[in-house]
């Protein structure tokens, strides 16, 4: 299985780490893919673009690794996310390169997923980008002709929450290891001392923890199934 996880800023990818871990320890494919550089958070108010950049593209490289995952990076800006033709296309060109199975991101809803613009526009873009990434006229027009249109299904996933308001789409929750689980709170911990946030491991797994206890498992993370194809299940119970 190929994984994508889409975010704007480094960071954002906080909230999949258990996931992509788990994932990444099994033995899929997965692909941590930033829109941009992040280089306008206010942690670094005054400091050149250049050199903030420089310090989270380090930050996504060393949680990158933590997880077992790889890497690629867009520049499209930050506070610059439009879900432009042109930003769905160079999204839809690396998905007909990598040919994800599945797509996490930010939702679009609740008050970290729609606080800032580039969450929602990457959420928009990242969905998008999966009905262009079937057209072999934008791979053409967009440059990388050799693709082959990625045809097949995708399951796009976006970061779930319990309390209104809802999208509509099923809540589904994504059974994750222990071991995954400290990767996780690892990679929520990194971020938690450069930044100087009080949120820690204990909430982290917690939640975690939480969320295994409604879907019947000893961890989970929860996400909106947003483009299903839903499996049939084998049997009610
Ligand atoms: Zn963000």
């Amino acid at each position: 299985m190929n994984i994508l996880a889409v975010f704007p800023h480094p960071d954002d990818e906080i909230g999949c780490a258990a996931t992509l871990a788990h994932h990444a320890a099994l033995g899929d494919t997965v692909t941590l893919v930033w829109t941009t550089y992040g280089e306008l958070a206010s942690h670094f108010a005054g400091k050149p673009h250049a050199e903030v950049r420089t310090v989270r593209e380090g930050h996504a490289r060393h949680v990158a690794g933590l997880i077992g995952a790889g890497v690629r990076f867009f520049d499209f800006g930050d506070t610059r996310v439009s879900s432009s033709r042109e930003q769905n296309a160079a999204l839809a060109c690396l998905y007909a390169e990598l040919r994800p199975d599945a797509i996490i991101t930010w939702d679009e809803t609740s008050p970290g997923g729609s606080s800032h613009p580039d969450h929602r526009a990457t959420a928009r873009s990242a969905f998008d980008a999966i009905t262009l990434a079937r057209l072999p006229g934008i791979l053409q027009e967009f440059g990388r002709p050799e693709l082959e249109a990625h045809r097949k299904p995708v399951r796009f996933y976006q970061y779930g929450h319990y309390s209104p308001p809802q999208p509509g789409w099923p809540l589904v929750h994504i059974a994750v290891s222990e071991a995954a689980v400290n990767l996780g709170a690892e990679v929520l911990e990194f971020y938690a001392q450069f930044y100087g946030w009080k949120t820690g491991r204990e909430n982290y797994i917690r939640d975690k923890k939480e969320s295994g206890e409604r879907a019947g498992v000893e961890y989970a993370d929860k996400y909106f199934l947003r483009r299903g194809y839903h499996p049939a299940l084998e049997r009610l119970v």
